[in-house]
């Protein structure tokens, strides 16, 4: 009955348990995650999410909000509730003389760059192309560019947002600048973005990818020396360095975004000594974008755990070392370091949400697998990979979050961004209607639902 009086309502379509189109509309990237929400609405515009969220406000339903569908939890998929599926809404508008895009708030990454590199410009997006725009960059947002042109938020002007009410409102340096500030970083608190507006920057379709591999023994010594060159390193390049959980290897490089003529010097990597092996790829930005995209696909069981690092410090890559030793090689999670710096920390830390600008490296320790039965095992494997780093850690990146719940949202805000945060929440949301997400709890709960 509601479906039916929705669907009448939508441009898009409704999808309801037993629709041939369901199970393939509540399937994420994370084949955990196996929900069934009451109503699945593929909303084709602002009048169609408008209507939505009023069809599930009058239910008294919770909201999932779907863009990429890359969160870990599978936070746009609710039991019993209604997704609000954006993917249709994923149309991406540039005007290359003012370099600015205006992106539809399901967009994915590769959308974005296939519109802006046919006239040489780009903005930061993350590193998996089929990873949602809307989720990225609410969270922030790292990526290639990062280093260069900040992360994907401080490259946002202005946003187009579906409140709890229904209404539409924009927020930007003069308009909301409270909103402006908490989308920023804040994730999906506050409302549904319906358009993104982003400046854009000069970006030549080519790109560097240099990857050196060293065995396991060798791994201090190697991530040490890694860690002194990337603090050294250009805007251009980041830092990266991986353990896989399948392989007694250490695996570090970088990535350089830029004009070939620019490439000089390029980091020397020789003061690592002599490697296993040694890749050297010459790629295009876009193909860059996407390289990923297959390693990092769909239908595999996955879990994460992250950390920042104010530094990478010598008992840190011990302790780093030391978390893999004693279990199972095969089962161990792949851990991953990229470094942040550059342009990220020029942006003052009160501009936005988004904290712990002065990160070194950011850490992830993620398990992926295909087997229902080793779920326990595998997460408990990367809880404890990852435990080994608590010490060192200094906040970690809303976008890495999974099962932490409450303790997670204090990590990844100070309390002062948490006290403002509260405060843009209690102005926008009061009711807590948008809470799949990782929650600011409004100062007073006015209503339960759900
Ligand atoms: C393979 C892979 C690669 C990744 N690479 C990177 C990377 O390079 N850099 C990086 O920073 N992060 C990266 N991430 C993390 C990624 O930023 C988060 O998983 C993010 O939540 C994905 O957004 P999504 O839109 O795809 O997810 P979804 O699950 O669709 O959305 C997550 C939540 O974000 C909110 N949301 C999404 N869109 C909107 C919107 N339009 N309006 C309001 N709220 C919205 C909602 O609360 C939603 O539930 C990666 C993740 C994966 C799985």
């Amino acid at each position: 009955m509601i479906a039916e009086r929705l669907a009448k309502t939508l441009d898009g379509d409704v999808i309801v348990p037993g629709d041939p189109a369901y199970d393939a509309a509540r399937a994420v990237w994370n084949a955990m995650v196996d929900r069934r929400p009451r109503l699945i609405a593929r909303c084709s515009n602002v009048a169609d999410v408008r209507a939505a969220v009023l069809a599930a406000r009058d239910l008294n339903i919770e909201i999932g909000v779907r863009c990429g569908g890359h969160s870990v939890l599978g936070l746009g998929i609710p039991e019993d509730g209604l997704t609000i599926d954006l993917t249709p809404m994923g149309a991406v508008r540039v005007d290359p003389t003012q370099k600015r895009a205006w992106v539809q708030g399901g967009a994915l990454l590769g959308a974005l760059d296939r519109a802006n590199q046919p006239h040489g410009l780009a903005t930061t997006a993350g590193n998996v192309s089929h990873t949602g725009v809307g989720g990225l960059t609410l969270g922030g947002g790292m990526g290639w560019l990062a280093r260069q042109y900040g992360l994907s938020c401080d490259n946002v002007v202005s946003f187009e947002m579906v409140t709890a009410d229904g209404d539409v409102i924009h927020a930007s340096q003069t308009e909301n600048a409270d909103l402006y500030w908490g989308l920023r970083g804040g994730g999906g608190n506050f409302g549904i973005v319906t358009e993104f507006e982003f400046r854009l920057h000069e970006v030549p379709n080519a790109a560097l990818l240099s990857t050196l591999s060293f065995p396991i023994e060798a791994a201090g010594s190697v991530l040490r020396t890694w860690r002194d060159l990337a603090a050294e390193a250009p805007r251009q390049a980041t830092f990266t360095a991986s353990l896989p959980g399948d392989q007694n290897v250490v695996t570090v490089g970088f990535v350089w975004v830029g004009h070939p003529a620019t490439r000089r010097p390029l980091p020397s990597m020789k003061p690592l000594g002599r490697p296993l092996t040694e890749n050297v790829v010459e790629l295009s930005y876009v193909d860059l974008q996407r390289i990923d995209d297959s390693p990092q696909g769909h239908a595999l069981r996955r879990y994460q755990k992250g950390h920042y690092l104010g530094e990478l410090s010598d008992d840190a890559i011990e302790a780093l070392l030391q978390s893999r030793t004693d279990a199972a090689i095969g089962a161990l999670p792949n851990i991953g370091l990229q470094a942040y710096g550059g342009a990220i920390a020029d942006v003052p830390d009160q501009d936005t949400a988004f904290a712990f600008r002065s990160t070194a490296f950011e850490y992830v320790a993620a398990s992926r697998w295909t087997d229902p039965a080793e779920d326990d095992r595998r997460m408990a494997l990367a809880r404890r990979t990852a435990a080994a780093l608590d010490p060192f850690a200094r906040g970690q990146y809303v976008n890495t979050l999974s099962d932490e719940g409450a303790e997670g949202v204090r990590r990844v805000y100070p309390p002062d961004k948490l006290a403002r945060l509260t405060a843009v929440k209690d102005r926008y949301d009061p009711e807590n209607v948008f809470h799949l997400n990782h929650n600011i709890r409004p100062s007073v709960q006015r209503r339960a639902i759900g």
